[in-house]
C-alpha cells in the first residue's frame, strides 16, 4: 500500500472521472489525500473523500497564489468559513496547501504571509498538521523556504509537510529541524541537477513523504500525461534507488510516516 500524500482530484482535470480514477486507485491499493487550494476545491475534496468509506482524505486551505491581490483567481481568506469546512467532516486531516510563493506572485508577499499565519492559527486551533507549499523566486534570490521557516519558528503547529520540495539540503534542514516532513513528487525522476537526490540522501527516512501533485508533474515514464495517484509508485521507486534500499522498505516507511503525521 502506498499513500499519495498530495493529489488534486478535486481540480477540473478530473471533473469527468475522479470517481473511476479513485476506484482504480483503491483497487491498486493506493490511497491519497485530496488537497484544497481554494474554498470550492477544498469543499469538493471533502465531498470526494466522503464518497469513499476509506482510503481518501481531504485538506482545506487557500493556496498562496490565490490570496487577495493576486492575478490568479484571488480570493479573500475567511478563517470562519474554512473552520466550518473542517468541522463539516471527519475526513479533513490537514490544513493545506498554504505557504509562500515567490515564483508566481512576488508582489503579494505581505498578504501571503498574513494568510499563511491565519492558516497556522487554524491548524493549531483544530489540532491538525499543515500541508505547505513554498516556491522560491525565478532568479533564486528570494527563498520562500527561508521565510516560511522564520514564520514557523514563532508558531505552535503540531507538524506537517513541505510538499513538492524543490530547494537545497540547507533549506530542507530548516524544516526538519523544526520537526516537519519533506514531500517529494515526480520531479525527482527527472531532476538533472542532482540537487534533489542530495536532499533525499540527507533527510531522515522517518521524515520523507511521497506524493504526485496530480494532475501536475507526472513522473518518468509518464511525463507530459495527466498525473494520477497510482504514479506515486515511480516516486517511491526513485527514492529507493537513491537511498539504495528496497522498494518495499520505502513503501512501508512512507506509508507509516503519512499515517502517523495525519493520524489516518
Ligand atoms: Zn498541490
Amino acid at each position: 500500500m502506498l499513500i499519495d500524500s498530495h493529489a488534486h482530484l478535486n481540480f477540473e482535470d478530473f471533473n469527468d472521472d475522479w470517481q473511476s480514477v479513485t476506484e482504480d486507485c483503491l483497487k491498486d491499493d493506493i490511497n491519497y489525500i485530496c488537497v484544497g487550494a481554494q474554498y470550492e476545491t477544498s469543499k469538493k475534496g471533502i465531498a470526494i473523500a466522503e464518497k469513499f468509506d476509506s482510503g481518501v482524505w481531504a485538506s482545506v486551505a487557500l493556496h498562496p497564489i490565490h490570496v487577495e491581490g493576486s492575478k490568479f483567481h484571488p480570493e479573500k481568506f475567511d478563517p470562519i468559513e474554512y473552520g466550518r469546512l473542517i468541522e463539516s467532516s471527519k475526513k479533513v486531516v490537514a490544513i493545506g496547501e498554504t505557504g509562500i510563493d515567490f515564483f508566481h506572485n512576488d508582489d503579494t508577499f505581505t498578504k501571503q504571509k498574513e494568510v499563511f499565519i491565519q492558516h497556522l492559527n487554524l491548524a493549531e486551533e483544530h489540532d491538525l498538521p499543515v500541508i505547505m507549499h513554498g516556491r522560491n523566486s525565478k532568479d533564486g534570490t528570494k527563498s520562500a523556504y527561508k521565510e516560511m521557516v522564520k514564520i514557523l519558528k514563532d508558531q505552535k503547529v503540531k507538524g506537517g509537510v513541505i510538499h513538492c520540495f524543490g530547494g537545497s539540503v540547507a533549506e530542507a534542514q530548516g524544516f526538519t529541524d523544526l520537526g516537519f516532513h519533506i514531500g517529494f513528487t515526480g520531479i525527482i525522476t527527472f531532476d538533472k541537477t542532482g540537487q534533489l537526490a542530495e536532499v533525499i540522501k540527507s533527510v531522515d527516512l522517518s521524515k520523507i513523504l511521497v506524493e504526485t501533485d496530480s494532475p501536475y508533474l507526472a513522473p518518468e515514464p509518464n511525463r507530459g500525461k495527466r498525473n494520477q495517484p497510482q504514479y506515486v509508485r515511480y516516486v517511491a521507486e526513485k527514492i529507493a534507488e537513491i537511498r539504495q534500499l528496497s522498494y518495499n522498505k520505502i513503501e512501508k516507511q512512507t506509508s507509516q510516516n503519512t499515517i502517523k503525521l495525519f493520524n489516518l
